[in-house]
This record gives structure tokens, C-alpha cells and sequence, in this order.
């Protein structure tokens, strides 16, 4: 097997792939499914169970070796323990992306295939506003799941989207989560995607994050990983840590490695491009989709998805993207 198979033309080498499972979900969040809803790709046009498979061992023999799970909500996929049993089969790391709500029906199937470490998304501490982001009364089910995955010896890492007027009072209540337990925290920029009505006014930048935890702890910073997307830290003498993914104002796309599957088959080359290849519908066709794959690689841009000036960037832009973030899969 070759890891280089997928390079770009700027050097980066892709070893890492997320799929999207499905362009459903059970929650409701706002940075994420527009208001409206959104159009659901025909059922027969979502890739099945062996299609993932299939279509994940071409991307491993062209490299992949670690393959994130993710939507949607890729916990309510009916066929989701054949889907994870087959790709535990792989020599792959297999990690997934998730709301938790349904993950009590399946600790022993993560265990059994291999998945240690999870991200778990929540974005407040408070019940009333988990109903307000989410539309769901589902706070309680969220944090006992996230408690019992701890219970098991998951690692998990809190995705914690950072709104302005929303939940950055809630700073500080995260880090101190990570006093006792061995949890990652990892805040996000609000990204803008379609239907999230995204300002740049509503980000929470890398550096007032650091500030305001500078202000009341001794924060440590700890050795970020090859193709970190975050900047990471800890709090002297806390059991967990916590990390700032700063997508918007520092970005990390000097060393990406990621690449993206949708729900309907669709190979996405980053995740702000509006770009996307079909390989569906020509492996569906018999078609060797290695050449589209490395083809779709080859068209990656530098940063951004080719936006130059991201920070000129308007919710109205023609370059923003098309999808929004649920039928992509984050
Ligand atoms: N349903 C699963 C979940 O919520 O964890 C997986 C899919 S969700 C699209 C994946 C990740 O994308 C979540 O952690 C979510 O917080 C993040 N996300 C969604 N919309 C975003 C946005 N506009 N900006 C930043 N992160 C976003
Ligand atoms: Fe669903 Fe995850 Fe999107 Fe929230 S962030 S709506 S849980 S897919």
C-alpha cells in the first residue's frame, strides 16, 4: 500500500476520510440544519451499507487509514452495526462523529469494533438552551450517554460550536468540566453554511477564548499532533484538556489531510468547496473511481476551499457553500 497515492498538488498527503452516513438526524441544530429543513437525496441515491464498505477499501488502497464516521446523526442509521462491524474488518483507525442521544443502544457494538475515542457534539451546559439550539428537549439523554461512555473508558471530546450571544458565558463552565474528568473540550468557530445565517460577528476567536481562560487559570499548552486542526491546552492540574479549533481566523489548511464522502456518494475535496465528484453513480456503474478520486484531490485548493479573502467573506458570497453543514457531514 502507497500514502502517496494521494497527494495534492501542494504536497499534502491524504490518509484521512470522513463519511457521512446519512442527511438525517434527531436534533435540530441551528449552525447546521437550515430552519426550512432541508432536500433529502432520493433513498436510492444514499450509498448502502456494502457501498461503504466497497467504496472505503478503494480509499485505503490508495492510503486512507483512518475513517471518521459522521452525517447526519450516524447513530440512526438502521444498518449502522454491519456498517461499523464491516469497517472494523479494515486496517483502518475508525472513529465517529455523534449527538450521543442513541449511543446506550450501542456501547457494546463500538467496543467490539474497535472504536476507543468519540466526539461527542454539545454545545451548552444548560438544558434550557440545549432545547433552544437544538429544538430538543434532550439535554439529560445527551449527558447520560457522554457519562457512560466515560464509564466504559471512551475517550471523548466535546465539539462545542461557539455562537456569540449564545454560549460563550459558558466558557468557563466546559474548562471546568475537565477538573475531574479526562474529557477533551474542543470549541469551534462558527463556520457558515447554507441555511445557518453565519456572521462574522458571531465567532469567537481563538484569541478571546485564551483570554478569558487565561484570566481565571495557569493554562498550559500541550504539543499539537501532525495534522492538528486545533491548538491545544490545559489547565495546570486538570485531569482533561481542551483544544480551539479556529477554522474562520487561523486557519490549519497547510496540513490537511482530510477528504469527505457524503451520504449520496458525493467525494468532497474540502469542506468549504463547493465542488463535489460523483462516484456513485460510475461505481455503481462497474467504473474504476480511483482516477475521479485522485482527480477530485488534484483540484484541491491551497485553503478554504480556493475562498481567497475568507475574511471578506459575506453570508451572500456566490463562493459560500452551497450545502449546509448536515448533508456534508462535519
Ligand atoms: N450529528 C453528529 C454530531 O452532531 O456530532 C455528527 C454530524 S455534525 C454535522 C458534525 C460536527 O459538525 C458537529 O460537531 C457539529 O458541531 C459541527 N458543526 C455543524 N455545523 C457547524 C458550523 N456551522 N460551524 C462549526 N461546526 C459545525
Ligand atoms: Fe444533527 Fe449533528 Fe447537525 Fe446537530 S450538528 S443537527 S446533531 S447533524
Amino acid at each position: 500500500m502507497s500514502t502517496t497515492k494521494l497527494q495534492d498538488k501542494f504536497g499534502r498527503i491524504h490518509d484521512y476520510l470522513r463519511i457521512s452516513l446519512t442527511e438525517k438526524c434527531n436534533l435540530r441544530c441551528s449552525y447546521c440544519m437550515p430552519e426550512e429543513g432541508v432536500q433529502l437525496s432520493p433513498r436510492d441515491s444514499i450509498l448502502s451499507a456494502q457501498e461503504i464498505y466497497d467504496i472505503a477499501n478503494i480509499f485505503i488502497g490508495l492510503g486512507i487509514n483512518k475513517i471518521r464516521l459522521t452525517g447526519g446523526e450516524p447513530l440512526i442509521r438502521k444498518d449502522f452495526k454491519d456498517i461499523i462491524k464491516a469497517l472494523s474488518t479494515l486496517p483502518i483507525k475508525l472513529t465517529m462523529t455523534t449527538n450521543a442521544l442513541l449511543v446506550d443502544k450501542f456501547i457494546d457494538d463500538l467496543k467490539k469494533c474497535g472504536i476507543t475515542s468519540l466526539n461527542v457534539s454539545l454545545d451548552t451546559l444548560n438544558p434550557a438552551k440545549f432545547q433552544q439550539i437544538t429544538k430538543r428537549d434532550k439535554f439529560q439523554q445527551t449527558i447520560d450517554n457522554i457519562n457512560l461512555l466515560i464509564k466504559n473508558g471512551f475517550h471523548v471530546k466535546i465539539n462545542v460550536v461557539l455562537m456569540k450571544g449564545f454560549n460563550e458565558n459558558e466558557i468557563l463552565d466546559f474548562v471546568n468540566w475537565t477538573k475531574k474528568d479526562n474529557i477533551h473540550i474542543r470549541f469551534i468557530e462558527f463556520m457558515p453554511f447554507d441555511g445557518n445565517k453565519w456572521e462574522w460577528n458571531r465567532i469567537i476567536s481563538l484569541k478571546e477564548i485564551l483570554d478569558m481562560i487565561d484570566a481565571q487559570h495557569k493554562v498550559i499548552k500541550l504539543l499539537d499532533g501532525k495534522n492538528s486542526t486545533s491548538k491545544a491546552y490545559q489547565v495546570l492540574g486538570y485531569n482533561g484538556t481542551f483544544a480551539v479549533i479556529s477554522s474562520m481566523t487561523n486557519h490549519f489548511c497547510g496540513s490537511c489531510n482530510r477528504l469527505r464522502l457524503t451520504a449520496n456518494g458525493k467525494m468532497k475535496n474540502c469542506l468549504f468547496s463547493n465542488e463535489e465528484v460523483d462516484l456513485l453513480t460510475p461505481f455503481r456503474n462497474e467504473k474504476d473511481i480511483t482516477p475521479l478520486i485522485q482527480n477530485c484531490l488534484i483540484k484541491k485548493n491551497s485553503k478554504h476551499g480556493g475562498i481567497k479573502e475568507l475574511s471578506k467573506l459575506n453570508y451572500d458570497d456566490p463562493l459560500m457553500s452551497q450545502r449546509s453543514m448536515i448533508t456534508i457531514g462535519g
